[in-house]
Formats: C-alpha cells, sequence, structure tokens
C-alpha cells in the first residue's frame, strides 16, 4: 500500500496509507475538506543540486589519514578538494579561509603539504603519488651549507 502525502487548501498536511494510487483523496481530518495528493517528496532536492562535497577540513589531515599514502586515497582527497574548491568558487558563501593540510609529520612537519599543492603538482605529474613524493623531496633537500 502506497503512502501518500496529502494536503488541505486549510493548510492541513497529512500522510495516509492508501489502497492504491487510485484511491480518492480523503477529506481533511482537520475541516472536513477536499485534500489534493501531493507529488512524493524526492529523496534528492531536485537534480544538479547534490549534496556539496565536504569542506577541506574534513579531509585527512596527516599522512596516516591518507593511508600512508596510499594512491586512491590521495587521488580521492584531491579529487574532493578540488570539487570542493569549484563548488566554494561558485558558493563563496561556504568558503573556507584556510588550506587543508594533507600531511604534517616527518618531513612535511615544517613546511605542511596541503592539497592546494597536492593538487597543484598532481596536475603536472597526473599522479598524486608521484606529487606527494617531489613535494616530500623539496622538503628533504638539502639546504646549502653555511660556511
Ligand atoms: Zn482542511
Amino acid at each position: 500500500m502506497p503512502l501518500y502525502d496529502y494536503a488541505c487548501a486549510c493548510g492541513a498536511r497529512f500522510e495516509l496509507m492508501v489502497p492504491s494510487w487510485s484511491s480518492p483523496a480523503p477529506d481533511c481530518p482537520s475541516c472536513g475538506g477536499a485534500t489534493t495528493r501531493r507529488p512524493p517528496s524526492p529523496a534528492v532536492h531536485g537534480r544538479g543540486r547534490a549534496t556539496p562535497p565536504p569542506a577541506m577540513s574534513k579531509a585527512p589531515q596527516s599522512w596516516e589519514g591518507l593511508n600512508n599514502g596510499d594512491r586512491d586515497t590521495i587521488t580521492h582527497w584531491r579529487r574532493t578538494v578540488e570539487a570542493r574548491q569549484e563548488f566554494e568558487a561558485n558558493n563563496p558563501e561556504h568558503k573556507e579561509h584556510r588550506d587543508a593540510v594533507a600531511a604534517h609529520e616527518g618531513v612535511f612537519e615544517r613546511k605542511p603539504l596541503t592539497y592546494k599543492e597536492l593538487a597543484s603538482r598532481a596536475a603536472t605529474s597526473k599522479n598524486a603519488t608521484a606529487a606527494a613524493a617531489e613535494a616530500s623531496k623539496d622538503r628533504v633537500k638539502p639546504t646549502a651549507p653555511k660556511d
């Protein structure tokens, strides 16, 4: 038996289980007037308006959170962050004023690896793992000896 949503001109709204879709609309339980069946409430609110991508602060903040650099995990989060950036560009009211950090331990301790950097590196290398490796190499590059 389908469950339908009914509305009355008086403002009453109610749900009712009816034998079939062709069952007549019931009388309004509050005023006795005629009611109309409302279209089923959609689970997703309209096409093309999916849930916004998670905020960057939801991205893992550590290398461990990235499964120690697992490629699929990194790619997933890089895409998520890119989607979020696009979403924020179109919806500035949702903008977060900080860069999400992908890794901050080990070689990244002094200069955390942000998703922004990861994304820009991956844009050229087309490989998030290679991008992360490059970023890490950059960090351990020996500084010129000062003497
Ligand atoms: Zn009514």
